[in-house]
C-alpha cells in the first residue's frame, strides 16, 4: 500500500520546487506576513519554510498528514466557492511520503510551540520506542515546515531530478513569482550555508516595488500597467461569468531575449502556452526581431470555471470562454502599448 501511495504522492510533488510552491501556498493560506525559505542541495537534503501566520492546533498535529485533511472546506457547496488555494489536502500527505517531514507550530493561543514529525502520511516518534505524540517546544507564532532527504525512498524521482544548482534556481523561480504577487509579504530564500539571501522582500511593498527588486530597475522603469475586466462586469447578465485581470508590461522600450512570463489564476502559479504565445504576439511589431517582453498577469476567474487543483503535474491550466478572455486582455494590452509609443 505504501509504495502505492508512494508513487501517487511523486504524481503531485515532482521536485523541490513543486513541494515549495504547495507550502508557500499554505503560508499564504495562514495569512502569513513574512515566509523563509531556506535550502540545502537544491532543497533535496532540506527544504524549509517558516512563516508567521496561524499556526496549526495541538490537536490537528495527529491527522495533519492524512490524504484529505484540510481546514478550507466544509461543506460540499464550498467547493464551488472556494477561493484559496488549496482543497485538496494531499499537499502534506504526499510530502510525508516521499520525505522526512517535521512541523513546529504554535498558535497565538497556545503558550508553547509544538513539534511533530511525519512519515507515510502518520505521525512518527522522534526516536525508536517513544510514543508517536506531538512534543512541547520553544517557538514563536506561526509554522515552520522541515523537508528533508526528498524522494530517499522513491529513486526513480531522486534520479529524474537535474543537479542540484538547477533544482535551486526553479525555487528561486517559484519564491520571486510568489514574491511579485505578495507584494504586502516579506520573502527570502536563501542556501542554508550561506547568510546573505538570494531573494529578499520587505514587506508592505507594491507590485512594482517587488518587480524592480526582484527583475531589475530596467523592467521596473519601462512597466505599463493595466486593469482589465469582462464586457459584461456590470453584473446585468448572470449567463456569462464575470472575470478581471491585472496585467504589469513592459514597453517598447525594453527588449531582453527570453520572455519573462508571470502567471496567476485565482493567486494560484500557473502555466499556459496559450496564453504565453497570444501575448508574445502582441508585441510582434512594437519589440524589435528577436527582443522578447516582460509580463505579469494575474487573472481572477469565476472559480466555477477553472480548475486550477484539478491535478498538480497538469501545468498547463484551462478555463471556460478561454479564447475570449484571452482575446480580451491582449486587445487591451496592444491599445496601451499603441497608446504609450505615440
Ligand atoms: P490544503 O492546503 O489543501 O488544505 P495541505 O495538505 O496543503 O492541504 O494542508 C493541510 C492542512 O494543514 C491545511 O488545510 C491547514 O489547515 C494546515 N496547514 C498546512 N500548512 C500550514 C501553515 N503553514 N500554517 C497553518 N496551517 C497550515
Ligand atoms: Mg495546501
Amino acid at each position: 500500500e505504501s509504495v502505492i501511495n508512494r508513487i501517487a504522492a511523486g504524481e503531485i510533488i515532482h521536485r523541490p520546487a513543486s513541494a515549495l510552491k504547495e507550502l508557500i501556498e499554505n503560508s499564504l493560506d495562514a495569512h502569513s506576513t513574512s515566509i523563509r525559505v531556506t535550502i540545502k542541495d537544491g532543497g533535496m537534503r532540506l527544504l524549509q519554510i517558516q512563516d508567521d501566520g496561524c499556526g496549526i492546533r495541538k490537536s490537528d498535529l495527529p491527522i495533519l498528514a492524512e490524504r484529505f485533511t484540510t481546514s478550507k472546506i466544509s461543506t460540499f457547496s464550498d467547493l464551488s466557492k472556494l477561493t484559496t488555494y488549496g482543497f485538496r489536502g494531499e499537499a502534506l500527505a504526499s510530502i510525508s511520503y516521499v520525505a522526512e517531514m517535521t512541523v513546529t507550530t504554535k498558535t497565538k493561543a497556545d503558550s508553547c510551540a509544538w513539534k511533530a514529525c511525519y512519515s507515510d502520511g502518520a505521525l512518527v516518534p522522534f526516536k525508536q520506542g517513544a510514543t508517536a505524540e506531538p512534543k512541547a517546544t520553544a517557538g514563536t507564532d506561526g509554522t515552520t515546515i522541515t523537508v528533508e532527504n526528498l524522494f530517499y525512498n522513491t529513486p526513480t524521482r531522486l534520479s529524474a531530478l537535474r543537479g542540484s544548482a538547477e533544482e535551486y534556481a526553479r525555487i528561486l523561480d517559484v519564491v520571486t513569482k510568489y514574491a511579485v504577487h505578495n507584494p504586502h509579504v516579506a520573502f527570502t530564500c536563501r542556501k542554508a550555508n550561506s547568510n546573505s539571501p538570494d531573494v529578499t522582500t520587505p514587506s508592505g511593498s507594491t507590485v512594482t516595488q517587488a518587480i524592480r527588486q526582484l527583475y531589475g530597475q530596467t523592467i521596473a522603469k519601462d512597466l505599463v500597467h493595466s486593469v482589465i475586466s469582462s464586457p459584461n462586469e456590470s453584473g446585468e447578465s448572470d449567463d456569462d461569468p464575470t472575470w478581471s485581470a491585472e496585467a504589469y508590461y513592459t514597453n517598447a522600450n525594453y527588449h531582453a531575449k527570453k520572455t519573462v512570463f508571470l502567471l496567476f489564476i485565482n493567486h494560484r502559479l500557473v502555466e499556459s502556452t496559450q496564453i504565453k504565445k497570444a501575448l508574445e504576439t502582441v508585441y510582434t511589431g512594437i519589440l524589435p526581431k528577436g527582443t522578447s517582453p516582460f509580463i505579469y498577469l494575474s487573472l481572477q476567474l469565476d472559480p466555477r470555471t477553472v480548475d486550477v487543483n484539478v491535478h498538480p503535474t497538469k501545468r498547463e491550466v484551462h478555463f471556460l470562454d478561454e479564447d475570449a478572455i484571452i482575446e480580451s486582455i491582449c486587445d487591451k494590452i496592444q491599445q496601451s502599448l499603441v497608446a504609450q509609443s505615440q
